[in-house]
């Protein structure tokens, strides 16, 4: 068994935040992450776009006060509106404090940090560095950790979290070089696993964004609260999904249908290709169903429409966005400065998750806290997205609330003792699940259920919903964990076996797809990302409150607790 004061699952953003922030607080503590990847792959290394906090560089009228206004209202009003206030006093502190880092944003004539429009932002306040900007922020956080000895287990498959009567313990993890099963006591354990995009059969997210610490929690007894609320980005490139980011349409882009018209104007007038995301998606999904998309080969009544940079000129591309133009170029043979993008929504992010309070700490149910458990990043729900969440607020939610949980975990590991528990029975019982995948005589293959329940969820559960159409997805749900039980693999070798690790993947897959499934149908009513068209209106009186699902090999509990409100008052949110 190992041993670590501090064990951090997840080594992107927001989990190397947090380690950094205890080993400057205190350097003495014990601190390790393990990640299924080597860090600097995680997906926040692919974060384009920027980092959103009022520095008032380009935009002096800017103030944090009308950034929590424009997060809140890009929410639906289901944010906690004291978590809002804690992201957007704290944003330009942790801008400074990652430049003095060394992370290298792009700069104005004077040298200050440049700053961008984006969705839903009233003023031009994203960071960015080009559009590789959570590579540039990542980068200087690995680098740093290494400086404070962090211990890093990188490519090891964290397998289950032991949490015994809401204690949390230590881990059970897999080294995927070769096999070896390894138990770890720790104080702390913290979850900065990132998202679930790989639950939909078209995502942005890289391949390792399959839900696990989300589930590993649910499986664990922990609630996941509003889980229904998944954001599309409305530019994911066709047909492959990945992202082309909002800093093209901040940059001046325009969305363009069959017709050649600019459509936003009838969607959103004000704030045209900017509206907030959900209303974009949801723009670009019904111009698509009304025959307004576009064909391959130009023809109307296709499955895309289009980005246009034409108007913007080679230069402009070149230095502002040259990662999304190489992207369209390589993925799809696309030169962007003479033709335009195909794009279609795309799923995202995870606005919901692991319930916590401001200081990271992870819930237990709405009135309780577990003990030694924390969580931040995309994975976490402090709720500062509420039901939308803006683009360039999640790298910020990563470095505040990652800082923020790394302070509270060096305060409280002061007074916290390693648990007993009974390290061996964990050991057999991973050993024993890894050997039943292995050794498994099944029909099916994985990558074939894994394609069907990706397709499910896609169909089931996408831009627009219905309670018909979300029953059939519920009772598809039934059928695939049945089918799970037939799943065989070709690989069966201890050696650098990602079929077995995509084989522990699809179950977490699976296990978020229906719990995000169903808070969906129990929310009757449309709020920000959850558009339903059998409830067609935001409904304050009956479902102003944030929803906690519990799993259960049973089934799921859905509950439901209380919003924090107190700077801004709902309102119809318009745009
Ligand atoms: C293409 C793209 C562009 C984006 N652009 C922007 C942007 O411009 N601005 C913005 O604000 N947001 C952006 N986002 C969102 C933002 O990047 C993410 O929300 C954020 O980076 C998540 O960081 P994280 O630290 O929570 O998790 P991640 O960076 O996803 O890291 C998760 C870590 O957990 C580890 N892990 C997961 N499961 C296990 C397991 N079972 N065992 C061991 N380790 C595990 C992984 O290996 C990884 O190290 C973008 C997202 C995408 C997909």
């Amino acid at each position: 068994m190992l041993e670590h004061d501090v064990i951090i699952i997840g080594g992107g953003l927001a989990g190397c935040r947090a380690a950094l922030e205890i080993k400057r607080l205190n350097p003495s503590v014990d601190v390790a992450i393990v990640a299924k990847t080597h860090p600097i792959r995680s997906h926040s290394v692919a974060a384009q776009g920027g980092i959103a906090a009022s520095l008032k560089n380009v935009d002096p009228n800017d103030s944090w006060e009308a950034h929590a206004f424009d997060t809140v209202k890009g929410s639906d009003y289901l944010a906690d509106q004291d978590a809002v206030a804690i992201l957007t006093q704290e944003a330009p502190d942790v801008i400074i404090d990652l430049e003095h880092m060394g992370v290298l944003f792009s700069r104005l004539e004077d040298g200050k940090i440049a700053q961008r429009a984006f969705g839903g932002h009233t003023h031009n306040r994203t960071c960015y560095a080009a559009d590789k900007t959570g590579h540039a922020m990542l980068h200087e956080l690995v680098n740093n950790l290494r400086r404070h000895e962090v211990k890093i287990y990188q490519e090891w498959y964290v397998m289950q979290l032991i949490l015994e009567d809401g204690d949390a313990k230590g881990l059970v993890m897999y080294h995927i070089e070769d096999g070896e099963i390894v138990i770890v006591r720790a104080k702390v354990v913290m979850c900065a696993t990132g998202g679930y995009g790989r639950v939909f059969n078209t995502t942005s997210n890289d391949y390792a964004s399959t839900g696990d610490g989300l589930s590993m929690c649910a499986i664990a007894g922990i609630p996941l609260e509003d889980m229904e609320f998944v954001q599309f980005h409305p530019t994911g490139l066709y047909p492959v999904g990945v992202l082309i980011s909002e800093a093209v349409r901040g940059e001046g882009a325009y969305l363009i249908n069959s017709e050649g018209r600019r459509f936003m104007e009838d969607y959103a007038p004000s704030r045209m290709e900017l509206a907030p995301r959900d209303i974009t998606s949801r723009a670009i999904t019904r111009e698509i169903r009304a025959g307004r998309g576009i064909h391959l080969d130009g023809r109307p009544g296709g499955p895309f429409i289009y980005l246009d940079l034409r108007h913007m000129g080679q230069e402009k591309i070149m230095s502002r966005i040259p990662f999304c133009w190489e992207e369209a170029h390589r993925l799809v043979g696309v030169d962007a400065v003479y033709e335009p993008m195909p794009v279609r929504p795309t799923a995202h992010y995870c606005m919901g998750g692991i319930p916590v309070n401001t200081d990271g700490r992870v819930r237990l149910s709405g009135d309780k806290l577990t003990e030694g458990l924390f969580a931040a990043g995309e994975c976490a729900c402090v709720s500062v997205h509420g039901a939308n969440r803006l683009g360039s607020n999640s790298l910020l939610e990563c470095v505040v609330y990652g800082r923020r949980t790394g302070r509270s975990i060096a305060e409280y590991v002061k007074n916290r003792k390693f648990s007993e528990f009974d390290s061996q029975s964990y050991l057999d019982n991973a050993k024993q699940r890894i050997q039943g995948l292995l050794t498994k005589k099944g029909t099916i293959r994985l990558g074939a259920l894994r394609q069907q329940f990706q397709d499910s969820m896609s169909e089931h559960c996408g831009v627009f919903r219905s309670e018909e159409v979300m029953q059939a997805g519920l009772t598809q749900i039934q059928e695939f964990k049945e089918k799970y039980n037939q799943v065989y693999l070709d690989d069966t070798d201890s050696c650098w076996n990602t079929e077995l690790i995509e084989a522990m993947e699809l179950q977490n897959i699976m296990v978020v797809g229906e719990i995000i499934l169903t808070s969906a149908f129990n929310r009757k009513e449309s709020r920000g990302a959850h558009s339903r068209e059998d409830y067609t209106q935001r409904d304050d009186p009956n479902f102003l409150k944030h929803t906690l699902a519990y799993y259960s090999v049973a089934g799921i509990d859905v509950q439901y607790m209380s919003v924090a409100l107190g700077m801004f008052e709902p309102k119809e949110r318009k745009y």
